[in-house]
């Protein structure tokens, strides 16, 4: 163990900032990161073994114990749950014999869950040893266990790869673009380089003017404007970064996906054009876990790029350095947040900072940063290339130019769209195929849910914004249960902790929806969810905790009928049942249970 680590740590010229591509290294060399390995590691980097445990302790995918050969993460998200999650688990459990959270006794197999892993338009989905596999069913969890039995090597057990780049020698994944409608920007006509060249010809406070002058705001969810945020930064008198999120954690999100698949190029170009029109020479891209499947990929684009002078040392001869490297997640969706981000991407745990100083002050490295979303960059080379009143003369006053969606749930056609703004929710679901629908969960569990009543608003900025997830929601569902609880769970264990309400009252949220759900909800308790989601709303740090409990209160407003029908109509029940509570030591005495006498 002691060479490898060895080897792993000079890999990345010891450093410390390198903690979670060291730590990944050392989970897939030896299936777990074990004291052992932290000891070494502490030493070899000169830190506290502190320093590497809460940085292990943090992301889902490092263990401290090892995970089977075979390590199954099947995606436990609300859309899996609607296509059969429940089967495609209870498959797995009954051919190996063992529950999700085991590993069987020889150590082949290991079953976990995992929060949505980009897949919504796929699902059932799971990451086997990182591979990702869709649409399972019974009859294919039956098969992928025979061919573990046989040891068959995870790529070996399908044969079918899905189209574009998905089929590219470099990632043979089965995963499906799915991509239902191009418009002009991101999915559109795209020349590599075009952008950056012009770029290049003109002064960097023009680009910066440019991008100001397009309303291009940031596609990621927040919609800060971009333009703006790269005016701070240029503005800072010292070495900058230029952070690429690619850590879509949102579920039922998935159309980054598709662009770092399909765009690859064009979003380090945009890096490249926002490095120029700032002042930096190095930039990071942040990419998820869950897509480790791109890494052989991506990285061979960076290549090509450098190839082409596209990227490197004095770009296109025009005297200007930009490199860009790719630093993996583990598995935290709070690390989409820029500020959690930074410090992921730093080798520690992804827990949001304090602000200000924001990050075009203090980002990465404690240097000025920018951070934007992959669909933004991409953006952001097209208003370049093509200026910024063609841009704006797409979508609507205040939300200019297009933005894909990634629409999944029920309808006939999941998949990513690329829409102006101001489309209808009504003429969303005409597009996708939907009919019977009970709501619509706009912008993921963080933004809101929506009833038939509100399908005339429109997707934009100033009506309902979104970072691009739609789910769709049929009169089928149970909205409460398969939906509201699974979202409180979702963010339950996605807290990072540090925020005492959001730590603790999402727990007490998800506990009150499950009651509800189960039938011993009463009418307080609703009032109850009401005054605490407000409590959590105002006394935590980042966007997280912010809007962690708009599940209930947004279908509290929106579906209160559905609370009224399943809760009793009284003010006060006690949770005590004095049955329950005597029953063992009547048992024992043998005396018959009379709580009256
Ligand atoms: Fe962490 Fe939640 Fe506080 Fe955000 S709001 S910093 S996720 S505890």
């Amino acid at each position: 163990m002691k060479d490898k680590i060895l080897s792993i740590v000079e890999n990345y010229e010891r450093d410390p900032g390198r903690l979670m591509d060291i730590l990944l290294d050392v989970q897939k060399a030896f299936g777990c990161v074990s004291c052992e390995a932290i000891g070494l590691i502490a030493s070899e980097l000169k830190i506290s073994e502190v320093d590497v445990v809460q940085t292990r302790s943090f992301y889902h995918f490092f263990t401290k114990e090892p995970v089977g050969k075979y390590a199954v993460y099947l995606n436990n998200s609300v859309v899996s749950g609607f296509f059969g999650m429940k089967e495609v688990a209870d498959e797995f459990e009954k051919q190996t014999g063992i529950k999700f959270g085991q590993k069987t006794a020889d150590g082949l197999i290991s079953l976990h869950y995992t929060a949505c892993i980009g897949m919504s338009d796929q699902e059932p989905a799971a990451l086997i040893n990182s591979v990702v596999f869709t649409e399972l069913n019974r009859e294919k969890v039956r098969k992928i266990v025979a061919d573990m039995r046989e040891g068959k090597a995870v790529e070996a057990m399908f044969s079918q790869y899905g189209d574009g780049v998905n089929a590219h020698p470099l990632v043979k994944s089965m995963v499906k673009n799915n991509i239902r409608k191009t418009g002009k920007v991101t999915l559109g006509e795209y020349t590599p380089g075009k952008g950056l060249a012009k770029a290049l010809n003109m002064e960097s406070k023009a680009i910066i003017q440019e991008v100001k002058d397009s309303n291009l705001r940031g596609r990621g969810g927040a919609g800060f404007p971009t333009g703006m945020k790269w005016d701070f930064c240029a503005r800072e008198n010292d070495s900058k970064y230029v952070l690429c999120n690619a850590d879509e954690g949102e579920p039922g999100t998935f159309k980054d996906r598709v662009l770092l698949t399909e765009r690859a190029a064009m979003m380090f170009e945009g890096m490249t054009i926002a490095g120029y029109a700032i002042g930096a020479k190095e930039g990071v891209l942040y990419l998820r876990q869950e897509y480790v499947y791109l890494k052989n990929y991506v990285e061979n684009v960076l290549v090509e790029l450098r190839n082409k002078n596209l990227l490197g040392k004095n770009i296109l001869g025009k005297g200007f350095d930009f490199d860009i490297r790719v630093q993996f997640g583990a598995g935290a969706y709070v690390c989409g947040e820029e500020s959690a981000l930074i410090e992921s991407a730093e080798g520690k745990r992804g827990e949001p900072r304090n602000r200000p100083p924001f990050p075009v002050q203090k980002g990465y490295k404690n240097k000025p940063t920018i951070v934007n979303n992959v669909e933004t960059y991409c953006s952001a080379v097209k208003i370049i290339e093509n200026g910024a009143a063609w841009y704006k003369a797409m979508g609507t006053t205040e939300s200019a130019g297009t933005k894909l969606l990634s629409i999944s749930g029920d309808c006939k056609n999941p998949g990513v769209y690329e829409i102006e703004w101001g489309m209808t929710i009504a003429e969303m679901l005409e597009m996708v195929g939907a009919t019977d629908v009970q709501a619509v969960q706009v912008a993921g569990p963080s933004g809101i849910c929506i009833p038939p009543a509100q399908f005339n608003r429109k997707i934009a900025i100033e009506d309902l914004p979104t970072g691009g997830s739609m789910i769709v929601i049929g009169k089928n569902r149970d909205l409460l249960k398969d939906v509201v609880l699974n979202f409180m769970e979702f963010f339950e264990d996605e807290s990072c902790g540090s925020c005492v309400t959001c730590r603790s009252f999402n727990m007490i949220l998800r506990k009150q929806i499950e009651k509800v759900v189960e039938g011993h909800g009463i009418k307080t308790d609703i009032e109850n969810m009401t005054a605490w989601s407000e409590i959590i709303r105002k006394t935590t740090r980042c966007g997280l905790g912010q809007t962690s409990s708009n599940p209930i209160t947004t279908t509290i407003k929106n579906f209160r009928e559905l609370y009224d029908k399943r809760v009793k109509d009284v003010d006060y029940q006690s949770d005590f049942d004095m049955h329950k509570a005597v029953a063992e030591s009547c048992e024992v005495v043998g005396r018959i249970p009379n709580i009256h006498e």
